[in-house]
């Protein structure tokens, strides 16, 4: 099969010129200059035909009426371009500040199934040896809208090309979706008849998987849908446009300073316990500034603290995921009013806060159990602090311990016996009240500090306790620091220079 007769099987098929190169596999850049691909294929095609790609603003509306190609039913047309981007400027693509984009459009079948049948038609006409039955004869719609149709139009609204960046979902159909897909109902029960007279779904993915050469003969195809694909009266039409911005990350770092707030909201059997939480007071004052949909949001921590713990010292970092944004950016002096804001509850205060780049989710979500916690425990004994007592307090190595879960978790945690290693302890007394010690312990992450002081009946051994040879129990507990050096130090207090 020589490139001439093929374009000129295709040129007599009403196949446009884009698609006439997606049949000679061009990539890249030879869409670009479609002439100077045709004349290095040594294809002649007759100039006036060229359909230029170029959108023009100047350029009028062409009066002589184009012919539809047959197989993309004018996707790649001019015109259909001109449709989408003054959809997407119609839409609320100006509230994104995303500096990319990327275009997701979702074909009707007909697409397909046209490109199956000018599949059976080649093979027809040039037979099987040189068009396979596995391999398709040209290059996927797909992946030619991204070559063709994305950087027109990020050129148009001067963005660049990025997965991540704001999504631009393009429906497209066309008048003659409903037939075709009746037809291809009663040409799917004949090919591939369902087992256990199961309804069978039609989809792309269905098309995909299951249409071509290799699974479904020509002649049967035929019976229900025309070969090669016939001319049509009206290109594709632009169905709806719908954005969805990107996920960008707000991370930073929360002291809580009340005793009587949970993390996350608090509900019991419908009932909330708590009328806030550490999530609800960030996310209210973030993330209006980012989405219209703050409930999906999702708050992340590295660990958490029981509700009558504060957490103190530089704080515990945190991250905030937020899907649809419409800006990925903000300035310093934006981070500072946030932290401002809700600092002003005098429950919880946060500082660093910044924008960071999805990958660093990772220092979050992975090591926790590696991590150092540094705690303060107010403790009280039933009779004064002894020299003896103290001393037993003072320990520098490292020792581990064998904590059963706690009663008080159980219902919502799996009875285990863990080992855990607790670095270092230090007590004081404190003068005021001779049966009050301060504890300062550093312990591996996922150590109940609570039990470690008390030793909950022998289920955590030792215990300061076990320790001590005597009964002591936990008044106060604070977290102190957490060896986690993300996100990086930021002062949105300081002057930005721009
Ligand atoms: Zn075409």
């Amino acid at each position: 099969m020589k490139n001439q007769e093929l374009i000129d099987y295709l040129e007599s098929c009403g196949v446009c010129r884009v698609c006439q190169l997606r049949y000679l596999k061009a990539r890249g850049n030879e869409y670009r200059d479609m002439q100077q691909t045709f004349k290095r294929l040594d294809v002649k095609v007759p100039d006036s035909t060229i359909v230029v790609d170029e959108i023009t603003d100047e350029q009028p509306l062409k009066k002589q009426r184009l012919s539809i190609c047959s197989i993309c039913l004018g996707l790649f047309s001019e015109d259909l371009q001109r449709q989408v981007i003054q959809g997407i400027l119609d839409s609320d693509f100006a509230k994104y500040d995303s500096d990319g984009i990327v275009l997701a459009i979702s074909m009707p079948m007909t697409l397909q199934l046209r490109q199956l049948s000018m599949w059976f038609a080649l093979q027809r006409k040039f037979g099987r040896s040189s068009v396979a039955d596995h391999n398709a004869p040209d290059v996927p719609i797909k992946e030619a809208v991204k070559l063709i149709l994305h950087p027109i139009v990020c050129a148009k609204l001067g963005r660049e090309y990025d997965a991540n960046g704001l999504m631009i979902n393009i429906e497209l159909r066309h008048s003659s979706e409903e037939d075709v897909v009746a037809k291809l109902s009663e040409l799917n029960r004949a090919a591939f008849p369902a087992k256990n007279h199961r309804r069978v779904e039609i989809s792309r993915g269905l098309l995909e998987k299951q249409y071509q050469p290799s699974r479904i003969k020509g002649d049967l195809f035929e019976q229900y849908l025309p070969i090669p694909p016939p001319a049509v009266m009206d290109p594709l039409q632009l169905q709806s446009i719908e954005l969805l911005g990107p996920i960008v990350c707000v991370a930073g770092r929360y002291r809580k300073l009340s005793r009587e707030l949970s993390h996350t909201p608090w509900v019991l059997h419908g009932q909330r316990i708590m009328e806030d939480s550490i999530e609800e007071i960030i996310v209210r004052h973030v993330a209006a500034y980012f989405t219209e949909t703050p409930e999906k949001i999702t708050f992340m921590s590295s660990g958490r603290e029981d509700v009558d713990v504060r957490c103190l010292g530089k704080g515990r970092p945190f991250v905030l995921e937020i899907p649809n944004a419409r800006r990925s950016s903000m300035t310093r002096q934006q981070a500072l009013a946030m932290e401002q804001a809700v600092d002003c509850t005098g429950k919880v205060s946060i500082h660093n806060l910044q924008v960071v780049p999805r990958e660093e989710l990772t220092h979050i979500k992975t090591g926790e159990e590696q991590k150092r916690k540094y705690y303060r425990a107010l403790c009280v004994l039933q009779e004064p602090v002894t020299l003896d007592i103290l001393q037993k307090l003072q320990i520098s190595d490292s020792f581990d311990i064998q904590q059963k879960t706690p009663i008080r978790v159980l219902h919502r945690r799996p009875l285990h016996t863990r080992p855990r290693t607790i670095f270092s302890v230090e007590a004081r007394v404190q003068r005021e009240n001779r049966r009050l010690l301060i504890i300062d312990v550093v312990s591996q992450a996922g150590t109940y500090i609570k039990e470690l002081v008390h030793g909950e009946f022998g289920r955590t051994t030792p215990s300061i306790s076990s320790i001590i040879g005597k009964p002591i129990d936990i008044v106060a507990l604070d977290v102190v620091g957490i060896d986690l050096d993300w996100p990086a130090d930021v002062n949105n207090t300081e002057i930005e220079v721009t």
